[in-house]
C-alpha cells in the first residue's frame, strides 16, 4: 500500500483535536502543531489539548428540540472525540452537558498521544504553514497567535480578519411584529426591489425614545476584562449604551436616525427615532439590530430590546456583546469546503472561521478532518445538507451569511432552511423545533451512510 502523507493540523483545541481524530479513524496520519506551552495565550491555563478556557458547559443536551443538543447528537453519530469525551467526563447539570474540564482535557490529550497515527509537535506556527506540508487545517481559535494572524492578513487583505467581536443582537425574523415594523431601505436606495426593502424598521415616538434611553443608561453592564481594556473597538464601533452616555440625542443622530423612511402603518406621523434591522442570512430568517453592539448583561438586553415597538415578542438567536475574538470573514475568504481561496491547500476550522462555542468549533473540526482525510485517500466527501446542524453551520460560514455584517454565530434553527407545512406563531414554535430536529436527524443519518460509500 502506498504511504499516505499526513495532514498537518495547526492548533490542538476543540476543532484541531476533533479533526485529527476523524482523520485517524479513516486511517490517515496527522501531525498536530500546538504552540502551548512554548507560547501561551492569556486564557489557557494548561498545556493540555482541548482545554476549555471558560465555562465547562457544552450547553443543552436536549436532542429533541434544541439546536445545540442536535449538534451533540450529530457528533455522537459520527463518533466524535470531543462529544464522546464530554459524555465520559460529564457532571450533573440538569439538561445541560457539563464536563470535568481537567479529566476531559487529560483524556483527549492521552488518547491522541497514544494513537499510532498521531504525532504531536509543540511549538508555534509563526506564519502561514509552508506549502510543502500539503493539506493543512488551521484551527487556531479565537486566540490565534499574532504572528500567524499577521500572515493571514497579508495573504487575504486588511479587512479580512477581525480581532474583536462587536456583536449586535440577532433576532428571529418570524418573531418580529410586522403590524408595527416595515421593510424599507433609507431613501429607498437600491437598484432592485430587494435592495430597496433590505431593512426592517421599528418606529419610536418621543416618549418611547426617552424611556428607551433611560433603560439603556440604567441597564447593568459587563465590565471589560483587563486584557480588553485597551480595545481598539471604541472609535469604530461604539456600544449603543456608550453612545447614549455621550448624549441622550446621540443615538438619534446615529443608528436610530428617523430620516428617509416612511412608516406605511402611520404615513402621516413622523417617527421620533427608528431602529433598523438588517438581514443576517440569505434565507432571511435572521435580522441583526444595526449599530446595537452592547456590553449590557444578557437579561437586561432582552428587556431593553423588547421595549422597541415591533420587538415586544422578539426571540433572539444571539444577544449582543463585545469581546476578544480573532476570526476570518469566512463568507468572503473560504470556499465551500472551508479552503482558503487565496491558498487552497489551507483549510480553516473552528472558531477562527466564525462559528462560536466549544461544540460548534469541534463540529467544524469534525467535518474538516473528514474532508481532508477523504481527499488524502483520493475520494471526495459529499458535503452535509444544510438541513443538518453541521451542514447549516458550514453553509453559514461559507456563503449563507452576509459578508459585510459577518459575525460569529452559535448554532440555531434560524440557520436552517425554513420548514413548510408547520403552523406558525408561538403555538407552532415547539412543533417547528421538533420538526427541524427530526428532519436533521434523518438527513444526517442518510449523509453519514452515503459518505461511507463515496
Ligand atoms: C476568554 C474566552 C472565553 C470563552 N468562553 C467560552 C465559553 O464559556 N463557552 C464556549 O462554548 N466557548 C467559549 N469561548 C470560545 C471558545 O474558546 C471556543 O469556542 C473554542 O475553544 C474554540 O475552539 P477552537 O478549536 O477553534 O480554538 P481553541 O480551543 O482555542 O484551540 C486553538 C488552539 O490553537 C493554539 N494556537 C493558536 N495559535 C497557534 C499557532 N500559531 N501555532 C500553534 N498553535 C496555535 C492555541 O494554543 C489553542 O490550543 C471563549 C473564548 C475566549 C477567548
Amino acid at each position: 500500500m502506498s504511504k499516505i502523507d499526513p495532514i498537518h493540523i495547526v492548533g490542538g483545541g476543540m476543532a484541531g483535536c476533533e479533526a485529527a481524530w476523524q482523520a485517524v479513524q479513516l486511517g490517515v496520519p496527522v501531525v498536530i502543531h500546538e504552540m502551548r506551552p512554548t507560547v501561551e495565550t492569556f486564557a489557557h491555563q494548561t498545556e493540555g489539548l482541548a482545554e476549555l478556557v471558560c465555562s465547562n458547559s457544552f450547553r443543552s443536551d436536549d436532542d429533541t428540540s434544541n439546536a445545540v443538543g442536535l449538534l451533540h447528537w450529530e457528533m455522537r453519530q459520527a463518533n466524535g472525540l470531543i462529544i464522546g469525551m464530554g459524555d465520559k467526563h460529564s457532571l450533573p447539570a440538569g439538561g445541560a452537558l457539563a464536563v470535568d474540564r481537567d479529566a476531559f482535557s487529560d483524556d483527549v490529550t492521552a488518547t491522541l498521544k497514544a494513537h499510532p497515527l498521531v504525532t504531536i509537535e509543540r511549538g508555534e506556527v509563526a506564519g502561514l504553514p509552508p506549502e510543502e506540508w500539503g493539506r493543512t487545517i488551521v484551527a487556531t481559535g479565537p486566540l490565534t497567535s499574532p504572528a500567524l494572524a499577521e500572515a493571514v492578513l497579508k495573504v487575504t487583505g486588511e479587512d479580512s480578519l477581525a480581532f474583536f467581536d462587536a456583536i449586535a443582537p440577532i433576532v428571529h425574523a418570524d418573531s418580529i411584529d410586522m403590524s408595527k415594523a416595515w421593510f424599507q431601505s433609507r431613501y429607498d436606495k437600491g437598484e432592485t426591489e430587494e435592495e430597496r426593502t433590505a431593512y426592517l424598521n421599528c418606529p419610536m415616538d418621543e416618549a418611547q425614545y426617552e424611556a428607551f434611553i433611560d433603560a439603556l443608561l440604567e441597564a447593568p453592564k459587563t465590565e471589560f476584562k483587563e486584557w480588553e481594556a485597551d480595545t481598539p473597538y471604541f472609535d469604530a464601533c461604539l456600544p449603543i449604551e456608550v453612545m447614549a452616555e455621550r448624549g441622550r440625542e446621540t443615538p438619534r443622530w446615529g443608528p436610530m436616525k428617523p430620516v428617509g423612511l416612511t412608516n406605511p402603518h402611520q404615513p402621516d406621523i413622523k417617527a421620533h427615532a427608528i431602529v433598523q434591522l438588517r438581514r443576517e442570512n440569505a434565507l432571511g430568517t435572521l435580522y441583526n439590530i444595526v449599530g446595537f453592539q452592547t456590553k449590557m448583561k444578557y437579561g437586561a438586553q432582552t428587556d431593553v430590546f423588547r421595549s422597541i415597538p415591533g420587538l415586544e415578542g422578539a426571540e433572539f438567536a444571539r444577544l449582543g456583546g463585545i469581546h476578544r475574538n480573532t476570526f476570518l470573514n469566512s463568507p468572503r475568504l473560504l470556499g465551500p469546503r472551508m479552503e482558503l481561496r487565496a491558498r487552497p491547500d489551507l483549510m480553516f476550522a473552528g472558531q477562527v472561521t466564525g462559528v462560536e462555542g466549544y461544540v460548534e468549533s469541534a463540529s467544524m473540526g469534525l467535518l474538516a478532518g473528514r474532508i481532508a482525510a477523504y481527499e488524502a485517500l483520493g475520494r471526495e466527501l459529499p458535503l452535509p445538507p444544510q438541513t443538518t446542524a453541521i451542514g447549516a453551520l458550514l453553509n453559514h460560514i461559507t456563503g449563507g451569511a452576509e459578508e459585510e455584517t459577518f459575525q460569529p454565530m452559535n448554532v440555531n434553527f434560524g440557520l436552517f432552511p425554513p420548514l413548510e407545512n408547520v403552523r406558525g406563531g408561538r403555538r407552532g414554535k415547539k412543533d417547528r423545533k421538533i420538526a427541524y430536529t427530526e428532519r436533521a436527524k434523518a438527513d444526517w443519518s442518510a449523509w453519514l451512510s452515503d459518505a461511507m460509500t463515496a
